[in-house]
């Protein structure tokens, strides 16, 4: 019987379990450091479980950027249709959201969760929580050193696979260790980045007192090509949110290479300079700014607040500069937030370290999947799926060994 020793219990991890678990001559076990298996499954589930995306195919590879080509035969193996036919089969029925979103109905992971775990037992897959996996023996690929609750202890596998995710939200379990240990063995890595991440951006005291946490809503951010609608969050050390994930890999590496990245707000999208001009130039009688504004053109709260901290007080009463400032009001990332804020990593496994079917060149019957491979993708359900497919494909691939 082939021994296979499954390392991490994410949805890579688990994936690969699915697919092994389906053939008679092969014992699965699941290795994880943690109590439980999927803790970052589970914590994605508190946001609503955003699984995949229903958007045309051709576009949704595209998601993957400048890994596309690596990713798509993955994904192509397992479509986002495929993996709400997968979600039914096991009694977890999907929705599409308006936004083209994939959600189960439940807006939930643990059922999902549970019923995996569930069929995954029933089918003979082992789990060995509280295991975590610090190497090889001797560089020997067979022999797996994991430190457990009752010391070291080495386990003999046939095959590996390996699903140890990215640096992100590190109680969760994942935590990068792994990169040292693939490193030691010659493997290419590349560094583990914060991806969909905030950034700090220098706000002045005042305005950070006030407005901090607040909502900043139907925006719309340019930086270079990249333009989007959206809305972010004010943070006490700068601004995150879906809008910011979305341009996050761009101002990352525009401040690697640069020290810094200035990006625009239009903080008044659905309306042009020429309108918002028309109404501020209108005479203002006696109203303050802050009166004037709003009646005229519903500028209040944080909106308002961004304006004042960024023009200065000579112009607050220019209604050229303001609509210049509403239309264009520039914001400086400073630094990416700390990739445990992170909703993802980039960086990873490098691709060309890997044989198509995700073996490990140099490691022979080691194979890798998921987040801790060299890809990165915006939210909208794009790093699930690609976790699920990647895990898939590892596990078909060695039911072929
Ligand atoms: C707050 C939050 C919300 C998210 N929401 C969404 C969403 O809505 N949609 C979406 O598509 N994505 C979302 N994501 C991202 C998504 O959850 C991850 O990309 C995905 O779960 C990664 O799966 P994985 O199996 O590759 O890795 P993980 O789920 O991270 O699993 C890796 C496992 O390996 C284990 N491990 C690591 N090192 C060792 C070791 N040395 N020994 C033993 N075990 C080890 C860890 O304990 C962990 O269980 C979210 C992430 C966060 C943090």
């Amino acid at each position: 019987m082939k021994q296979v020793a499954i390392i991490g219990a994410g949805a890579a991890g688990l994936m690969a379990a699915e697919m092994l678990s389906q053939a008679a001559d092969v014992r699965v076990t699941v290795y994880d450091s943690m109590p439980s298996t999927g803790r970052k499954f589970l914590m994605a589930g508190k946001g609503g479980m955003n699984i995949s995306h229903a958007e045309n195919f051709e576009k949704f590879v595209t998601r993957y950027g400048t890994k596309q080509a690596q990713l798509e035969p993955f994904l192509t193996a397992f479509t986002p249709t495929d993996l709400r036919a997968f979600l039914s089969e096991l009694g977890i029925e999907t929705f599409v959201g308006t936004s083209g979103r994939i959600f189960p109905k439940e807006m939930k992971a643990a059922p999902l969760l549970r019923a995996w775990l569930h069929r995954l037992r029933s089918r003979g897959v082992q789990f060995a929580m509280r295991h975590r996996w610090l190497g090889w023996q001797n560089h020997d690929t067979q022999k797996l050193i994991f430190d457990t609750p009752t010391g070291e202890k080495i386990v003999t596998a046939d095959v590996v696979i390996l699903a140890l995710g990215g640096a992100s939200w590190a109680k969760l379990g994942s935590t990068g260790a792994w990169v040292d240990i693939l490193q030691a063995e010659g493997v290419q890595v590349e560094t583990l980045k914060p991806s969909n991440c905030g950034f700090d951006v220098e706000f002045g005291e005042f305005f950070k007192n006030r407005f901090a946490f607040q909502p900043l809503k139907n925006v719309s951010l340019k930086v270079g090509n990249f333009s989007q609608k959206g809305d972010l969050m004010l943070t006490e050390n700068g601004v995150e949110g879906g809008l910011i994930y979305a341009a996050s890999a761009l101002l990352r590496d525009e401040i690697e290479k640069n020290g810094t990245a200035t990006f625009y707000l239009d903080l008044f999208p659905d309306k042009t300079h020429g309108q918002l001009l028309q109404k501020l130039s209108k005479p203002r009688s006696k109203l303050s700014n802050a009166q004037f504004w709003r009646k005229q053109i519903g500028l209040e709260g944080v909106k308002a607040g961004l304006v004042r901290e960024f023009l200065s007080a000579e112009f607050l009463n220019s209604p050229e500069k303001v609509t210049d400032m509403l239309k264009n009001l520039p914001l400086t990332a400073i630094a990416p937030r700390p990739i445990d804020e992170a909703i993802s990593s980039a960086g990873g496994v490098n691709f060309s370290e890997l044989s198509p079917d995700l073996m490990l060149k140099k490691l022979p019957n080691v194979f890798c999947a998921g987040e801790m491979l060299d890809w990165e993708a915006p939210t909208g359900g794009y790093l699930l799926t690609a976790c699920l497919a990647t895990g898939r494909a590892a596990g078909l691939v060695v039911l072929s060994h």
